[in-house]
């Protein structure tokens, strides 16, 4: 069978093309003169499955997408702390190449404009770096990101550095307000590279879904960025990413997102996928006219809004008992009904499902209470078995509340069994009060052999026991 997702992509663009308004952007000549019927639109998966249409090979310069990677390696080489010292957090509502600053601080409002993205960029490496090693280390992280290895366009380079008056005040104005302390031109210059690097949809798409998939690259599976520079990137995208449209974006189409002036639009839905779309025509705040037309109809029709209500905390625990014969285990005592119970999680578990499994092993193992029919059903079972199998991640805060549940069943002396292959759980046997530990195993014929003694069967309403 044919996907018929890249025939549903290809119908997104053709329902775009009609839409001749905007214009390439002007002040960059090599920009004016792009070739403005090309479009191209490219969907990555967290797990680095990529579905493109339209001109998807079509290289373009970066530009100011390169502000939201330039941040997270800002970040990374200056420390959060310098970084937020040095660059505001605030949407300006000014345009992007606006001479501001913060009033009181003197800082940039935010690094998705140009005076922020210039401090971002002076803070890569060192303040005392030169322009080579800062372009050097942008280039390697960017192509890191893409998956292969980018270059700069020496030409966009060139051209936008003739007319480089505006950023060259801007750098100026940072310089003098104690901003930036290296030469301002080199900072400006080094700029203008970064932003001059030639990349393509499905570049844009594999970077947006590394900041999709919480900084981890979904091909390699190499955590390229981290989880906490992750958030303050798409943060920074979702209030200050799209000029002064932001708050336009954020009700209309609701994800994360960086536009770039050769037409390029990003957007990064988190644990879902990454989005690039292509089309040089730009509005008069610099966003592709067809690229948010696009990123629009996705949103709605593909129900990516980040503030739709998800439902997965609904589903993430089923509990199924099973009764063991002929086990041979000695230790089964007058009240055992040789009754396991198991509860099996699912998914990406966060605190909701941690929540509804703490309050299932509450009301069912604890004591009945009269007026809650079912409660206290399992609290004789002989053996209670978690399965993780399915589990795709446990966020800390889910790992928390599931170890204390643990560590609370086990204090009331019950038999414990945690089926964790892939070990989600990081159960550290240093770390457990009291000495106490679960069994850890990696599957339910050894859950069930820990029970009720090997070679013991089970029968139950699972399939799976
Ligand atoms: N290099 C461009 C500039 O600084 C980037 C602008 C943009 O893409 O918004 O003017």
């Amino acid at each position: 069978m044919k996907s018929p997702i890249p025939d549903y992509l290809h119908h997104v663009l053709e329902t775009a093309r009609p839409n001749e308004g905007g214009a390439a952007a002007d002040y960059i000549e090599t920009l004016a003169n792009a070739d403005t019927s090309k479009m191209a639109i490219c969907l990555s998966m967290v797990d680095g499955n990529v579905y493109s249409a339209g001109d998807d090979k079509i290289e373009f310069s970066i530009q100011s997408i390169s502000k939201a990677f330039v941040y997270a390696i800002a970040i990374e080489d200056a420390g959060l702390d310098q970084v937020l010292s040095k660059i505001g957090v605030e949407p300006s509502g000014d345009r992007f190449n606006q001479l501001s600053l913060e009033r009181n601080t003197n800082r940039p409002m935010n690094p998705m404009i140009n005076a922020g993205a210039i401090t971002a960029h002076s803070l890569v490496v060192s303040p005392t770096a030169t322009l080579d090693q800062r372009t050097e280390r942008i280039l390697n992280a960017l192509s890191r990101l893409a998956g292969r290895q980018l270059h700069v366009d020496e030409e966009v380079y060139q051209a936008e550095l003739k007319d480089a008056d505006r950023n060259m005040a801007i750098g100026y104005m940072l310089k003098a307000a104690g901003i930036i302390t290296c030469d301002p031109q080199e900072a400006v210059r080094g700029y203008i590279r970064q932003c001059a690097i030639n990349v393509n949809v499905q570049d844009l798409a594999m970077m947006s879904a590394v900041l999709a998939n919480a900084g981890v690259h979904p091909v390699s599976n190499e955590q390229i960025i981290p989880q906490t520079s992750v958030r303050q990137v798409l943060s920074v995208m979702t209030t200050c990413g799209m000029y002064d449209a932001a708050g336009d974006w954020v009700s209309s189409v609701g994800f994360p997102a960086k536009s770039g002036v050769a037409g390029a639009i990003i957007g990064a839905l988190p644990g879902q996928v990454g989005i690039a779309t292509f089309s040089p025509k730009i509005d008069e705040r610099g966003n592709s006219v067809r690229g948010v037309a696009m990123c629009q109809q996705l949103s709605r029709e593909m129900g990516l809004h980040m503030m739709d209500a998800s439902h997965v905390a609904r589903s993430t625990v089923q509990t199924s008992v099973s009764t063991l014969v002929e086990g041979e285990h000695k230790t089964h005592n007058g009240s055992c009904k040789r009754e396991v119970v198991v509860f099996k999680l699912r998914g990406a578990v966060r605190f909701p499902g941690a929540e509804r499994l703490t309050r299932a092993l509450a009301r069912e193992l604890g004591q009945p209470d009269p007026l809650d029919e079912g409660s206290g059903s399992h609290a004789d079972a002989c053996g209670i078995v978690f399965s993780f199998r399915d589990v795709f991640s446990l966020n800390f805060i889910a790992r928390r509340l599931i170890h204390e549940n643990i560590a609370r069943l086990l204090k009331e002396g019950k038999v414990l069994v945690i089926i964790d292959p892939s070990e989600v759980l990081e159960w550290d046997k240093a770390k457990a009060k009291d000495g106490r530990h679960p069994k850890v195993v990696d599957n339910e014929t050894e859950a069930r052999d820990y029970i009720g003694g090997t070679g013991c069967q089970a029968v139950s309403q699972d399939p799976e026991w």
